[in-house]
Protein backbone atom coordinates (compact mmCIF):
# COMPACT_ATOMS: atom_id res chain seq x y z
CA UNK A 1 0.00 0.00 0.00
CA UNK A 2 1.55 2.90 -1.19
CA UNK A 3 -0.04 5.79 1.74
CA UNK A 4 1.50 4.32 4.77
CA UNK A 5 3.08 6.88 6.57
CA UNK A 6 5.73 4.88 8.21
CA UNK A 7 7.15 4.01 4.49
CA UNK A 8 9.81 6.33 4.01
CA UNK A 9 9.72 8.17 0.56
CA UNK A 10 12.26 7.51 -1.88
CA UNK A 11 12.13 8.01 -5.19
CA UNK A 12 9.49 10.57 -6.42
CA UNK A 13 6.17 11.09 -5.93
CA UNK A 14 3.41 12.42 -7.44
CA UNK A 15 0.25 14.46 -5.70
CA UNK A 16 -3.21 14.11 -7.25
CA UNK A 17 -6.35 14.83 -6.33
CA UNK A 18 -8.99 12.47 -5.41
CA UNK A 19 -11.36 12.02 -7.69
CA UNK A 20 -14.20 10.76 -4.88
CA UNK A 21 -13.73 13.66 -2.45
CA UNK A 22 -11.14 16.06 -4.14
CA UNK A 23 -8.50 15.57 -1.02
CA UNK A 24 -5.29 15.51 -1.77
CA UNK A 25 -3.29 12.41 -2.33
CA UNK A 26 0.00 11.20 -2.40
CA UNK A 27 1.75 8.71 -4.63
CA UNK A 28 4.74 6.77 -4.79
CA UNK A 29 7.25 6.66 -7.88
CA UNK A 30 5.57 3.27 -8.77
CA UNK A 31 2.07 5.35 -8.60
CA UNK A 32 0.23 2.95 -9.29
CA UNK A 33 -3.31 2.56 -7.27
CA UNK A 34 -4.06 4.46 -3.61
CA UNK A 35 -6.47 4.26 -0.91
CA UNK A 36 -7.82 8.03 -0.10
CA UNK A 37 -6.90 8.68 3.53
CA UNK A 38 -10.18 10.87 3.39
CA UNK A 39 -12.90 8.77 1.95
CA UNK A 40 -11.35 5.63 1.42
CA UNK A 41 -12.37 4.83 -2.41
CA UNK A 42 -9.27 3.54 -4.22
CA UNK A 43 -8.14 4.84 -7.27
CA UNK A 44 -5.64 3.70 -9.84
CA UNK A 45 -3.16 5.74 -11.81
CA UNK A 46 -3.54 4.50 -15.71
CA UNK A 47 -0.32 5.92 -17.85
CA UNK A 48 -0.74 6.95 -21.47
CA UNK A 49 1.31 5.47 -24.46
CA UNK A 50 3.10 8.79 -24.92
CA UNK A 51 5.21 10.55 -22.45
CA UNK A 52 2.96 12.53 -19.84
CA UNK A 53 4.25 15.95 -18.28
CA UNK A 54 4.51 16.59 -14.85
CA UNK A 55 4.97 19.95 -12.44
CA UNK A 56 7.11 20.40 -9.38
CA UNK A 57 5.98 23.31 -7.60
CA UNK A 58 7.77 26.45 -6.83
CA UNK A 59 8.40 26.93 -3.04
CA UNK A 60 11.19 29.88 -2.74
CA UNK A 61 9.37 33.25 -2.49
CA UNK A 62 11.08 36.48 -4.24
CA UNK A 63 12.21 37.60 -0.92
CA UNK A 64 14.02 34.32 -0.31
CA UNK A 65 15.79 34.04 -3.30
CA UNK A 66 17.06 37.63 -3.15
CA UNK A 67 18.26 36.65 0.44
CA UNK A 68 20.17 33.83 -0.77
CA UNK A 69 21.95 35.80 -3.40
CA UNK A 70 22.73 38.55 -1.12
CA UNK A 71 24.00 35.24 1.05
CA UNK A 72 26.43 34.01 -1.71
CA UNK A 73 27.48 37.48 -3.05
CA UNK A 74 28.75 38.19 0.33
CA UNK A 75 30.32 34.86 0.61
CA UNK A 76 32.03 35.21 -2.71
CA UNK A 77 33.00 39.08 -2.44
CA UNK A 78 30.71 39.98 -5.32
CA UNK A 79 28.26 43.07 -5.50
CA UNK A 80 25.10 42.67 -3.59
CA UNK A 81 22.06 42.35 -5.49
CA UNK A 82 20.24 45.96 -6.58
CA UNK A 83 17.12 46.86 -6.16
CA UNK A 84 16.83 47.37 -9.77
CA UNK A 85 16.58 43.85 -10.70
CA UNK A 86 14.77 41.93 -13.59
CA UNK A 87 13.12 39.14 -12.50
CA UNK A 88 12.03 36.53 -14.69
CA UNK A 89 10.36 33.35 -13.24
CA UNK A 90 10.17 30.21 -14.83
CA UNK A 91 9.49 26.80 -15.48
CA UNK A 92 11.55 25.01 -17.79
CA UNK A 93 11.06 21.71 -19.10
CA UNK A 94 13.01 18.55 -18.84
CA UNK A 95 13.01 15.15 -20.14
CA UNK A 96 13.27 12.50 -17.72
CA UNK A 97 14.13 9.07 -19.36
CA UNK A 98 14.80 5.75 -17.46
CA UNK A 99 16.32 3.12 -19.79
CA UNK A 100 18.49 -0.37 -19.50
CA UNK A 101 22.27 0.55 -20.49
CA UNK A 102 23.74 -2.41 -21.90
CA UNK A 103 27.79 -2.15 -21.93
CA UNK A 104 30.25 -4.56 -23.52
CA UNK A 105 33.96 -3.78 -22.83
CA UNK A 106 36.87 -5.39 -23.79
CA UNK A 107 40.34 -5.18 -22.36
CA UNK A 108 43.77 -6.65 -22.25
CA UNK A 109 44.89 -8.06 -19.29
CA UNK A 110 48.65 -8.67 -18.65
CA UNK A 111 49.65 -11.80 -16.51
CA UNK A 112 52.98 -12.07 -15.88
CA UNK A 113 54.58 -16.29 -15.08
CA UNK A 114 58.07 -16.87 -13.60
CA UNK A 115 59.63 -19.47 -16.39
CA UNK A 116 60.08 -23.21 -14.29
CA UNK A 117 63.48 -22.84 -16.23
CA UNK A 118 65.74 -21.92 -12.79
CA UNK A 119 68.77 -21.44 -15.13
CA UNK A 120 67.48 -18.59 -17.47
CA UNK A 121 65.03 -17.45 -14.50
CA UNK A 122 62.88 -15.40 -17.02
CA UNK A 123 59.43 -14.33 -17.39
CA UNK A 124 57.13 -14.92 -19.97
CA UNK A 125 53.71 -12.27 -20.28
CA UNK A 126 50.70 -13.25 -21.64
CA UNK A 127 48.07 -11.03 -22.71
CA UNK A 128 44.48 -12.26 -22.03
CA UNK A 129 41.62 -10.46 -23.49
CA UNK A 130 38.77 -9.86 -21.03
CA UNK A 131 35.34 -9.13 -22.33
CA UNK A 132 32.81 -7.60 -20.04
CA UNK A 133 28.90 -7.27 -20.57
CA UNK A 134 26.43 -5.73 -18.01
CA UNK A 135 23.11 -4.27 -18.48
CA UNK A 136 21.80 -1.82 -16.00
CA UNK A 137 19.54 0.57 -15.33
CA UNK A 138 19.91 4.08 -16.49
CA UNK A 139 18.08 7.49 -15.29
CA UNK A 140 18.87 10.91 -17.53
CA UNK A 141 16.90 14.03 -17.65
CA UNK A 142 18.04 16.65 -20.36
CA UNK A 143 17.06 20.10 -21.27
CA UNK A 144 13.69 19.95 -23.64
CA UNK A 145 13.10 23.70 -23.88
CA UNK A 146 15.05 26.40 -25.77
CA UNK A 147 18.69 26.80 -24.40
CA UNK A 148 18.50 29.48 -21.43
CA UNK A 149 21.60 30.71 -20.20
CA UNK A 150 22.18 30.04 -16.66
CA UNK A 151 19.53 27.26 -16.16
CA UNK A 152 21.73 23.66 -15.68
CA UNK A 153 22.10 21.20 -18.24
CA UNK A 154 20.27 18.42 -16.34
CA UNK A 155 18.54 18.39 -13.04
CA UNK A 156 20.23 15.23 -12.13
CA UNK A 157 19.38 13.67 -8.80
CA UNK A 158 16.84 16.48 -7.85
CA UNK A 159 14.26 14.26 -10.34
CA UNK A 160 15.07 10.87 -7.78
CA UNK A 161 13.32 13.26 -4.67
CA UNK A 162 11.09 15.40 -6.41
CA UNK A 163 7.34 16.16 -5.79
CA UNK A 164 5.39 16.06 -8.70
CA UNK A 165 2.03 17.26 -10.08
CA UNK A 166 0.44 16.23 -13.36
CA UNK A 167 1.20 18.95 -15.06
CA UNK A 168 -1.76 21.45 -15.82
CA UNK A 169 -1.86 25.02 -17.06
CA UNK A 170 -3.67 26.34 -13.66
CA UNK A 171 -0.61 25.21 -11.79
CA UNK A 172 1.56 27.84 -13.21
CA UNK A 173 1.13 30.78 -11.21
CA UNK A 174 0.50 33.84 -12.75
CA UNK A 175 3.91 35.26 -12.09
CA UNK A 176 5.21 31.95 -13.96
CA UNK A 177 6.15 31.69 -17.17
CA UNK A 178 6.02 27.88 -18.45
CA UNK A 179 8.46 27.54 -21.48
CA UNK A 180 7.75 25.12 -24.42
CA UNK A 181 9.43 22.01 -25.12
CA UNK A 182 11.95 22.52 -28.07
CA UNK A 183 13.02 19.20 -28.46
CA UNK A 184 10.55 16.30 -29.33
CA UNK A 185 10.87 13.23 -27.90
CA UNK A 186 11.51 11.30 -30.89
CA UNK A 187 14.63 13.64 -31.46
CA UNK A 188 15.61 13.14 -27.82
CA UNK A 189 15.89 9.89 -28.12
CA UNK A 190 18.06 9.57 -31.51
CA UNK A 191 20.14 11.87 -29.71
CA UNK A 192 20.61 10.35 -26.62
CA UNK A 193 21.10 6.89 -28.67
CA UNK A 194 23.86 8.24 -30.38
CA UNK A 195 25.30 9.99 -27.70
CA UNK A 196 25.03 7.07 -25.15
CA UNK A 197 26.37 5.15 -28.50
CA UNK A 198 29.68 6.94 -28.46
CA UNK A 199 30.83 6.45 -24.65
CA UNK A 200 33.21 4.34 -24.20
CA UNK A 201 33.75 3.14 -28.00
CA UNK A 202 37.34 4.33 -28.41
CA UNK A 203 39.51 3.59 -25.80
CA UNK A 204 43.14 2.66 -26.37
CA UNK A 205 43.67 0.44 -23.66
CA UNK A 206 41.14 -1.87 -25.03
CA UNK A 207 41.16 -4.31 -28.20
CA UNK A 208 38.38 -4.27 -30.54
CA UNK A 209 35.44 -2.09 -30.53
CA UNK A 210 33.58 -1.61 -26.98
CA UNK A 211 29.87 -1.05 -27.34
CA UNK A 212 26.93 0.76 -25.07
CA UNK A 213 23.12 0.41 -26.28
CA UNK A 214 20.07 1.70 -24.44
CA UNK A 215 16.83 0.28 -24.45
CA UNK A 216 13.38 0.53 -23.67
CA UNK A 217 13.86 4.28 -23.29
CA UNK A 218 10.87 5.24 -21.31
CA UNK A 219 10.10 9.16 -21.20
CA UNK A 220 8.51 12.06 -19.18
CA UNK A 221 8.63 15.60 -19.13
CA UNK A 222 9.25 17.39 -15.95
CA UNK A 223 9.02 21.47 -15.37
CA UNK A 224 11.09 22.58 -12.89
CA UNK A 225 10.95 26.29 -11.44
CA UNK A 226 13.83 28.72 -11.69
CA UNK A 227 13.99 32.25 -10.62
CA UNK A 228 16.40 34.14 -12.75
CA UNK A 229 17.47 37.79 -11.71
CA UNK A 230 19.55 40.23 -14.30
CA UNK A 231 21.22 43.13 -12.93
CA UNK A 232 23.77 45.86 -13.47
CA UNK A 233 26.75 47.01 -11.29
CA UNK A 234 28.41 49.60 -12.31
CA UNK A 235 28.13 48.28 -15.58
CA UNK A 236 28.39 45.14 -15.38
CA UNK A 237 25.86 42.56 -15.96
CA UNK A 238 25.21 39.66 -13.37
CA UNK A 239 22.64 36.76 -14.02
CA UNK A 240 22.00 34.53 -10.88
CA UNK A 241 19.70 31.38 -11.41
CA UNK A 242 17.71 30.40 -8.29
CA UNK A 243 16.24 26.98 -8.15
CA UNK A 244 12.90 27.67 -6.52
CA UNK A 245 12.37 24.58 -4.91
CA UNK A 246 15.35 24.25 -2.67
CA UNK A 247 16.81 28.44 -3.11
CA UNK A 248 19.61 27.31 -3.68
CA UNK A 249 22.12 29.46 -6.18
CA UNK A 250 22.56 27.51 -8.74
CA UNK A 251 24.46 30.09 -11.42
CA UNK A 252 25.65 33.27 -11.57
CA UNK A 253 27.15 34.19 -14.82
CA UNK A 254 28.31 38.06 -15.97
CA UNK A 255 27.92 37.68 -19.82
CA UNK A 256 25.66 36.62 -22.09
CA UNK A 257 26.65 34.13 -24.99
CA UNK A 258 23.45 32.08 -26.42
CA UNK A 259 20.24 34.22 -27.27
CA UNK A 260 16.90 32.03 -26.51
CA UNK A 261 16.74 31.64 -29.90
CA UNK A 262 13.25 29.73 -30.98
CA UNK A 263 13.63 26.82 -33.55
CA UNK A 264 11.98 27.76 -36.99
CA UNK A 265 9.04 25.27 -36.01
CA UNK A 266 8.71 24.29 -32.65
CA UNK A 267 7.44 20.49 -32.33
CA UNK A 268 3.85 19.87 -31.83
CA UNK A 269 4.02 18.28 -28.55
CA UNK A 270 0.81 16.28 -27.05
CA UNK A 271 1.22 15.21 -23.47
CA UNK A 272 0.14 11.66 -22.84
CA UNK A 273 -2.45 11.79 -20.43
CA UNK A 274 -2.61 10.29 -17.12
CA UNK A 275 -5.94 8.89 -16.39
CA UNK A 276 -7.23 8.27 -12.91
CA UNK A 277 -9.50 5.28 -12.28
CA UNK A 278 -11.34 3.83 -9.75
CA UNK A 279 -9.95 0.86 -8.62
CA UNK A 280 -12.48 -2.22 -8.76
CA UNK A 281 -13.58 -5.05 -10.32
CA UNK A 282 -15.13 -4.79 -13.06
CA UNK A 283 -17.83 -7.27 -13.02
CA UNK A 284 -18.80 -6.86 -9.70
CA UNK A 285 -17.74 -3.81 -8.43
CA UNK A 286 -15.53 -4.91 -5.51
CA UNK A 287 -12.33 -2.64 -4.50
CA UNK A 288 -9.16 -4.73 -5.31
CA UNK A 289 -6.09 -4.64 -3.61
CA UNK A 290 -4.12 -1.87 -3.22
CA UNK A 291 -1.17 -3.33 -4.60
CA UNK A 292 0.58 -2.59 -7.84
CA UNK A 293 -0.28 -5.55 -10.08
CA UNK A 294 -1.31 -5.92 -13.37
CA UNK A 295 -3.48 -8.95 -13.03
CA UNK A 296 -6.30 -9.57 -10.15
CA UNK A 297 -8.42 -12.47 -9.86
CA UNK A 298 -11.21 -11.01 -8.03
CA UNK A 299 -12.02 -12.50 -4.27
CA UNK A 300 -15.88 -11.78 -4.77
CA UNK A 301 -16.39 -13.01 -8.40
CA UNK A 302 -13.50 -14.86 -9.79
CA UNK A 303 -13.43 -12.93 -12.43
CA UNK A 304 -9.92 -11.65 -14.02
CA UNK A 305 -9.13 -8.42 -14.52
CA UNK A 306 -5.86 -7.38 -16.66
CA UNK A 307 -4.59 -3.52 -16.46
CA UNK A 308 -2.12 -4.05 -18.96
CA UNK A 309 -3.61 -2.05 -22.46
CA UNK A 310 -3.96 -4.23 -25.01
CA UNK A 311 -3.37 -7.21 -23.54
CA UNK A 312 -5.98 -9.73 -22.64
CA UNK A 313 -5.20 -12.97 -20.67
CA UNK A 314 -8.01 -15.29 -20.20
CA UNK A 315 -6.79 -17.38 -17.92
CA UNK A 316 -3.89 -18.08 -15.47
CA UNK A 317 -2.22 -21.26 -14.48
CA UNK A 318 0.13 -22.25 -11.82
CA UNK A 319 2.53 -25.11 -11.74
CA UNK A 320 0.87 -28.18 -10.32
CA UNK A 321 1.93 -29.51 -6.82
CA UNK A 322 0.36 -29.08 -3.23
CA UNK A 323 1.39 -25.69 -1.49
CA UNK A 324 3.55 -25.46 1.46
CA UNK A 325 2.34 -22.56 3.86
CA UNK A 326 5.95 -21.23 3.24
CA UNK A 327 5.64 -21.28 -0.63
CA UNK A 328 5.69 -18.06 -2.42
CA UNK A 329 3.99 -18.19 -6.12
CA UNK A 330 6.07 -15.86 -8.19
CA UNK A 331 4.41 -15.09 -11.46
CA UNK A 332 6.07 -15.33 -14.92
CA UNK A 333 5.62 -14.63 -18.29
CA UNK A 334 5.37 -17.61 -20.87
CA UNK A 335 6.25 -16.76 -23.91
CA UNK A 336 5.74 -19.34 -27.18
CA UNK A 337 7.71 -18.81 -30.22
CA UNK A 338 7.79 -19.18 -33.81
CA UNK A 339 9.60 -22.34 -35.20
CA UNK A 340 11.75 -19.95 -37.19
CA UNK A 341 12.50 -17.88 -34.47
CA UNK A 342 12.93 -20.54 -31.84
CA UNK A 343 15.46 -22.37 -34.25
CA UNK A 344 17.31 -19.14 -35.00
CA UNK A 345 17.21 -18.30 -31.23
CA UNK A 346 17.69 -21.71 -29.33
CA UNK A 347 21.59 -21.42 -30.37
CA UNK A 348 22.38 -18.32 -28.22
CA UNK A 349 19.65 -17.77 -25.30
CA UNK A 350 21.02 -20.56 -23.13
CA UNK A 351 17.82 -21.64 -21.15
CA UNK A 352 15.63 -23.18 -24.11
CA UNK A 353 17.91 -24.78 -26.23
CA UNK A 354 15.27 -28.54 -26.27
CA UNK A 355 12.44 -25.45 -25.65
CA UNK A 356 10.11 -23.17 -28.09
CA UNK A 357 9.06 -21.04 -24.91
CA UNK A 358 10.78 -18.04 -23.44
CA UNK A 359 10.29 -17.52 -19.48
CA UNK A 360 10.39 -13.82 -18.24
CA UNK A 361 10.25 -13.11 -14.78
CA UNK A 362 7.12 -11.19 -14.52
CA UNK A 363 8.02 -8.50 -11.58
CA UNK A 364 10.34 -5.75 -11.97
CA UNK A 365 13.53 -6.41 -10.78
CA UNK A 366 16.64 -3.66 -11.14
CA UNK A 367 19.49 -6.03 -11.20
CA UNK A 368 19.09 -7.04 -15.35
CA UNK A 369 22.22 -9.40 -15.11
CA UNK A 370 20.42 -11.52 -12.39
CA UNK A 371 16.92 -11.17 -13.89
CA UNK A 372 18.48 -12.67 -17.57
CA UNK A 373 19.63 -15.80 -15.58
CA UNK A 374 16.41 -16.28 -13.91
CA UNK A 375 14.83 -16.34 -16.89
CA UNK A 376 17.07 -18.65 -18.06
CA UNK A 377 17.19 -20.97 -15.51
CA UNK A 378 13.20 -20.89 -15.69
CA UNK A 379 13.16 -21.44 -19.47
CA UNK A 380 15.05 -24.74 -19.21
CA UNK A 381 12.76 -26.13 -16.37
CA UNK A 382 9.72 -25.03 -17.90
CA UNK A 383 8.93 -27.78 -20.07
CA UNK A 384 9.53 -29.80 -16.85
CA UNK A 385 6.36 -28.03 -15.10
CA UNK A 386 2.92 -29.49 -15.54
CA UNK A 387 0.05 -26.83 -14.66
CA UNK A 388 -3.21 -26.42 -13.34
CA UNK A 389 -5.18 -23.37 -14.26
CA UNK A 390 -6.35 -21.15 -10.75
CA UNK A 391 -9.29 -19.46 -9.90
CA UNK A 392 -8.43 -17.65 -7.13
CA UNK A 393 -5.23 -15.97 -5.70
CA UNK A 394 -4.14 -15.42 -1.80
CA UNK A 395 -1.00 -14.06 -0.83
CA UNK A 396 1.13 -16.38 -1.41
CA UNK A 397 0.85 -14.67 -4.98
CA UNK A 398 3.05 -12.17 -5.56
CA UNK A 399 2.45 -9.11 -7.29
CA UNK A 400 2.90 -8.93 -11.44
CA UNK A 401 4.43 -5.56 -12.24
CA UNK A 402 6.18 -6.12 -15.10
CA UNK A 403 3.90 -5.63 -18.21
CA UNK A 404 4.19 -7.99 -20.94
CA UNK A 405 5.18 -5.49 -23.59
CA UNK A 406 8.31 -4.78 -21.18
CA UNK A 407 8.94 -8.64 -20.81
CA UNK A 408 9.30 -9.26 -24.56
CA UNK A 409 11.69 -6.18 -24.73
CA UNK A 410 13.55 -7.62 -22.05
CA UNK A 411 13.60 -11.14 -23.89
CA UNK A 412 14.97 -9.51 -26.99
CA UNK A 413 17.70 -7.91 -24.91
CA UNK A 414 18.77 -11.02 -23.06
CA UNK A 415 19.40 -12.79 -26.30
CA UNK A 416 21.11 -9.43 -27.45
CA UNK A 417 23.61 -10.32 -24.67
CA UNK A 418 23.80 -13.74 -24.92
CA UNK A 419 25.43 -13.05 -28.62
CA UNK A 420 28.07 -11.13 -26.75
CA UNK A 421 28.37 -13.45 -24.57
CA UNK A 422 28.84 -16.27 -27.07
CA UNK A 423 31.24 -13.91 -29.28
CA UNK A 424 28.75 -13.60 -32.32
CA UNK A 425 27.48 -10.23 -31.32
CA UNK A 426 29.87 -8.26 -33.82
CA UNK A 427 29.26 -10.13 -36.15
CA UNK A 428 25.18 -9.98 -36.44
CA UNK A 429 24.24 -6.26 -34.30
CA UNK A 430 20.85 -6.25 -35.28
CA UNK A 431 19.34 -7.18 -32.34
CA UNK A 432 16.92 -10.12 -32.10
CA UNK A 433 13.25 -9.16 -32.35
CA UNK A 434 10.66 -11.99 -32.27
CA UNK A 435 6.54 -11.82 -31.63
CA UNK A 436 5.47 -14.44 -29.46
CA UNK A 437 2.56 -16.97 -31.14
CA UNK A 438 1.64 -17.60 -27.24
CA UNK A 439 1.54 -16.23 -24.47
CA UNK A 440 0.93 -17.42 -20.88
CA UNK A 441 1.20 -16.20 -17.03
CA UNK A 442 1.93 -18.95 -14.90
CA UNK A 443 3.11 -18.75 -11.33
CA UNK A 444 5.82 -21.26 -9.64
CA UNK A 445 6.43 -22.28 -5.93
CA UNK A 446 9.57 -21.21 -4.39
CA UNK A 447 10.40 -21.64 -0.95
CA UNK A 448 13.16 -19.72 1.00
CA UNK A 449 16.33 -21.40 1.77
CA UNK A 450 18.78 -19.51 3.78
CA UNK A 451 19.52 -16.73 1.12
CA UNK A 452 18.02 -17.98 -1.97
CA UNK A 453 14.90 -18.98 -3.35
CA UNK A 454 14.18 -22.77 -4.52
CA UNK A 455 11.55 -23.78 -6.40
CA UNK A 456 9.37 -26.24 -4.84
CA UNK A 457 8.58 -28.53 -7.79
CA UNK A 458 12.01 -29.41 -9.12
CA UNK A 459 14.16 -27.95 -6.33
CA UNK A 460 16.13 -26.90 -9.48
CA UNK A 461 15.71 -23.46 -10.02
CA UNK A 462 16.98 -20.92 -7.95
CA UNK A 463 17.35 -16.98 -7.43
CA UNK A 464 18.57 -14.43 -4.75
CA UNK A 465 15.84 -14.01 -1.77
CA UNK A 466 16.89 -10.03 -2.54
CA UNK A 467 15.18 -10.05 -6.10
CA UNK A 468 11.87 -10.12 -5.31
ZN1 LIG B 1 -11.24 10.79 -1.36
ZN1 LIG C 1 -15.58 -9.15 -8.85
Amino acid sequence: MVTKANIEKEGFFIEITCPGCGGNLELQDNFFAVECSHCSSRHRLVMPNSPPAFLTKAKVTTREARFAIDRYAKKHNLPLSSSDFQLKKVYYPYWKIDAVLFRYRKRVEKRVVMSDDYDTNSEISYDTEKTEISLSPYTTTLLAGVRFEGLPESIGLRSNYLKLNIFADHLVEDDFDSLPVAKSWETMRSSLMSHIGSIGSYDSNHFGANKTEVFCPKASLIYFPFMVFDFYDDDNFHRYVVDAVTGRILSNITELNITGEYPDQMPDIKFGEIKIEQHRCGNCGEDLPADESLVYICKNCQVLTDLEPGVAIDTISAVDIELNPDDIMVPFWSLKLHREDAKRIQPFFGGMFHSDHIVIPAFKVSNFDAMSKLAKRVSSAYPKFKFREISDMDNQFRNVNLPLTEAILLASLFIHKDKYVKGLGNKDTKSETFVPTEISLFYAPFHLESYFYVDSYLNAVTFEKKLV
